[in-house]
């Protein structure tokens, strides 16, 4: 009998497990990849780190508590270790974050957003955009730029490695290449079948608590448990695509425009199609590899192990590209469409709530109670990244049965991710409250 089995080793799986070896408990973490992470919602070297949001948003606090978590985790590996090796610079690149809206989106919503924040962000319309920013804006947008330690990117990939070896000192297990086929409740403890990847051998074991963090795979892993969650969550795919100035051109950039680039990524615009791009990594000659797409073009999935390698229809990989090219016209960088080489692209797949707002929470069985010995950490959407070790510090507590955190915040934050979570089941959820 295993006493906590988690079942997921993305960024939320990993971050619950390792916060419940933290805190002592004995988990094991069962993942169907084997130690190389090469697909899942949190594939890749790149996710937008941001924490605007007036003083009670519910993601900039995970955001927050994320940072202050992985110093900690930071610390715990260091200490471990005879160098210090390990640094917050290996997770978090600091850079501006651009947020673009329409003037309509930015009086309606985010007046609300800046309303409370401190002086470390700047917002810029018309002429002023481009005095403060160097950037040429339609008239009706407004750029806003936050400046804060670690908003900038944060690298999934880095994290994942960093928290795994940490999960294995504390005493944790993790078991590859592990897919869990069937999550059955038999009176107090789980059924869990289990098939191994490489040998196609299956094995039946049983856990006391279990905590789900499938991603994309989350509604097939609760099929039999609790059947109803494909109406809570849905899987979707994303489309994005990797950028590189060519050679020639590159080299044309002054110093000035160059940095110029450099701090106008990672950017994300609400308007339209909701496009976004960041610096996912730096190549062997010292150019930047970027990463664009567009949040609101989303497609529903069939079949979900092969939608990681359907081939995109070209209209999309060409609108990225007119995207990616227009922003950087607004920078006055102009590129001509042979500056602009797509070295890559890639299928990602996410699970999303119907007001995209995550769960960390217990759910009820497929007969209608709550059950406290299971929790889900899903429907992360395109937000999950930057709050993974919030959630993370939520669903331990949650599994473990531990009282709340006394601060109002972690209370309201867990409200806003569980016992919405439960209320979808139930009632319809409310639109609009939470930023
Ligand atoms: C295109 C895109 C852009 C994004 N941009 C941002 C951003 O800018 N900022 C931000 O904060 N967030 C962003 N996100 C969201 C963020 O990346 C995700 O919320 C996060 O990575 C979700 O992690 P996860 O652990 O839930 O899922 P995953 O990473 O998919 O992890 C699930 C794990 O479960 C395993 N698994 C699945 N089924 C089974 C099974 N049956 N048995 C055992 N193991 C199983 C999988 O192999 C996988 O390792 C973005 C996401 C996408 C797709």
């Amino acid at each position: 009998m295993e006493n906590i089995i988690v079942i997921g080793g993305g960024l939320m799986g990993s971050s619950v497990a390792w916060k419940l070896a933290e805190q002592g408990a004995k988990v094991t973490l069962l993942e169907k990849q084997g130690q190389n992470f090469d697909h899942g919602s949190s594939y890749g070297a790149s996710r937008i780190s941001r924490s605007l949001g007036p003083k009670k948003d519910v993601f900039s606090y995970v955001h927050n508590r994320t940072v202050k978590e992985v110093k900690k985790l930071l610390t715990f590996l260091n200490k471990k270790g005879k160098k210090q090796a390990h640094k917050m610079e290996d997770i978090y690149s600091t850079s501006p974050v651009s947020y673009l809206y329409t003037r309509d989106q930015y009086d309606q919503i985010d007046k609300l957003r800046y309303k409370k924040q401190k002086n470390d962000y700047r917002r810029g319309s018309g002429d002023s955009a481009f005095r403060k920013f160097g950037v040429t804006l339609k008239p009706d947008q407004v750029l806003v730029r936050e400046f804060r330690e670690h908003s900038g990117t944060l690298d999934p990939h880095e994290l994942i490695q960093k928290l795994r070896l940490a999960i294995g000192l504390k005493g944790g297990k993790i078991v590859f290449n592990q897919k869990v086929t069937k999550l059955v409740k038999k009176e107090d403890y789980f059924e869990i079948e289990v098939s191994n990847t490489e040998s196609s051998k299956t094995k039946t074991i049983q856990a006391k608590k279990v905590v789900v963090a499938a991603g994309p795979y989350t509604v097939e892993v609760l099929k039999d448990f609790a059947p109803y969650f494909n109406r809570i969550i849905t899987p979707k795919r994303v489309l994005v695509s990797y950028f590189k100035i060519a050679k020639k051109r590159y080299e044309k950039l002054s110093e000035k425009e160059l940095k110029h680039i450099i701090a106008a990524q990672p950017m994300f615009s609400q308007i339209g199609k909701e496009y976004f791009s960041m610096i996912e990594k730096w190549d062997e000659d010292g150019r930047p590899i970027f990463k664009a797409g567009g949040h609101k073009i989303r497609h529903n999935i069939v079949d979900l192990d092969n939608a990681w390698h359907l081939i995109p229809r070209k209209k999309e990989l060409k609108w990225i590209k007119k995207e990616f090219r227009k922003y950087f016209e607004s920078l006055e960088i102009h590129l001509m469409k042979k500056d602009i080489e797509r070295v890559d692209y890639c299928n990602c797949l996410y699970s999303m709530t119907r007001t995209e707002v995550p769960l960390v929470t217990h759910i009820y069985n497929q007969y209608g109670s709550v059950d406290k010995n299971i929790v889900v950490i899903g429907g992360m959407s395109g937000v999950g990244a930057k709050g993974c070790l919030g959630y993370g510090t939520i669903g331990a507590n949650l599994i473990l049965g531990n009282p709340e955190e006394p601060s109002k915040i972690y209370r309201r934050v867990a409200k806003a991710f569980g016992n919405y979570g439960v209320r979808l089941y139930t009632r319809k959820p409310r639109r609009g409250r939470l930023f």
